[in-house]
């Protein structure tokens, strides 16, 4: 068997239709196949690689962390420096009171620990969540997840949880005394790129506060620079109780972070002690590596040209199949008429060596979320191909 079969035959898939390349090498924003070809990655493995594949500094940061050690007990028990330094350095760029980590192995993980925190804090069942909001697969997660298409067929869910609009005056409303937690994402990507309102996320806060329950902002996918400001709720003038920090937090390693006031944190540790446990959650070497790409994202001043290159993939963005540009940050969703043509021109697009994707919510959009140190020049060229693959949509599929 080739490799390929051997992928059919043993990895379990996640859909009946893979992408199924075979990438063998990843650098900045390209990627390489077995064959040789190249592929300006417009999506950073979903909004992972947002200081670019392979770092020259992550890359260093692992290597030096494996001359160390790897694993050495489970979190939390023993001092492993590059989990301190990784979270003095995430404290010292969050607001107060936000001044613990407790890392996690994965975005959903983080979820499932702000979900316990909140309860555990407030000692309240009810969970407020957004309708087409993606927070992951694991149980937890996946009942908050805002699509009933999702759930259905893994009930029972957790019990508790409710789905409101994102953005909307009934989700204010809905939220009393018997409310544990509001967990939102700051800008909704699965829906396709929805930027709350600002005086919405204002009063979500207040009310929150009047009702004694926690605001939890996932920003594992919006979060790390991806908007142009290291958190997305930067912009939007409010401090969230809880921060959920995934994807790009590890510099392409896996690794998960909720970040809270101390005061709530160390309700885990007690009633019942070990009230939240991780074998390998913040596991050094993932540590080290998210602490180099932060520190290349700083250094390079990376956030500085977000703005600007979002412009320019909006500005070079224009043909008559384009309905739309959703944009936050480099975090861009095309909107083409319908699915069928987003499925036509990924694949096409796939042949002139751009890789793209969807969205879980908005499968008439084309995901664009690539490093956030893509160049000019590679966001042009992507674009032109792009627009050649759009050209033969027209042609082939009409309206
Ligand atoms: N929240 C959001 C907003 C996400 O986009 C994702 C992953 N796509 C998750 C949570 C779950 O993260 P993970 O896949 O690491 O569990």
């Amino acid at each position: 068997m080739n490799i390929r079969q051997i992928f059919q035959q043993h990895l379990a898939p996640t859909s009946e239709a893979p992408i199924g390349l075979h990438i063998v090498r990843a650098s900045g924003s390209t990627l390489y196949d077995e064959s040789g070809k190249e592929y300006l990655d417009l999506i950073g493995g979903i909004s992972v690689c947002n200081v670019g594949h392979c770092h020259p500094k992550v890359v260093a940061a692992i290597k030096a962390q494996v001359d160390q050690y790897l694993h050495v007990m489970v979190y939390g028990e023993t001092i492993q420096s590059p989990q301190v330094a990784y979270a003095r350095a995430l404290v010292a760029r969050m607001p107060a009171p936000l001044d613990n980590v407790y890392f996690t192995n994965s975005g959903a993980e983080a979820v499932e620990g702000a979900i316990k925190l909140a309860r555990r804090v407030t000692g309240r069942p009810r969970i407020i969540g957004a309708i087409n909001s993606y927070h992951g697969s694991t149980t937890g997660a996946l009942s908050l997840i805002g699509d009933e298409y999702w759930r259905q067929a893994f009930r029972p869910l957790m019990p508790g949880v409710g789905h409101y609009p994102y953005n909307s005056q009934e989700m204010i409303d809905v939220i009393d005394g018997q409310t544990a937690c509001v967990l939102i994402e700051t800008v909704q990507a699965e829906a396709g790129v929805v930027r709350p309102d600002i005086a919405w996320m204002q009063a979500l806060r207040q009310r929150c506060t009047e009702q004694g329950c926690l605001l939890i902002l996932d920003e594992i996918q919006c979060g790390f620079g991806r908007t142009g400001t290291l958190w997305g709720f930067e912009q939007m003038g409010i401090v969230p109780d809880v921060v959920l920090l995934g994807k790009a937090l590890g510099g392409g390693m896996p690794l998960g972070a909720f970040v809270a006031a101390k005061e709530h944190m160390h309700q885990l540790a007690s009633n019942p002690v070990l009230g939240h446990l991780t074998t390998f959650g913040g596991h050094p070497v993932c540590c080290a590596a998210g602490l180099a790409a932060l520190q290349a994202l700083e250094e390079e001043q990376m956030l500085t040209t977000v703005t600007e290159k979002a412009q320019l993939f909006k500005q070079l963005l224009q043909h008559p199949e384009i309905l739309a540009v959703h944009e936050a940050g480099l975090l861009l969703a095309v909107r083409l008429r319908h699915e069928e043509k987003v499925r036509r021109t990924l694949s096409l697009a796939l042949a002139l060596g751009v890789f793209s994707d969807w969205f879980l919510f908005a499968p008439d959009c084309i995901r664009i979320a690539p490093p956030l140190n893509i160049s000019n020049e590679e966001i042009a060229e992507s674009c032109r191909r792009l627009k050649a693959c759009l050209d033969k949509v027209s042609m082939d599929i009409g309206a």
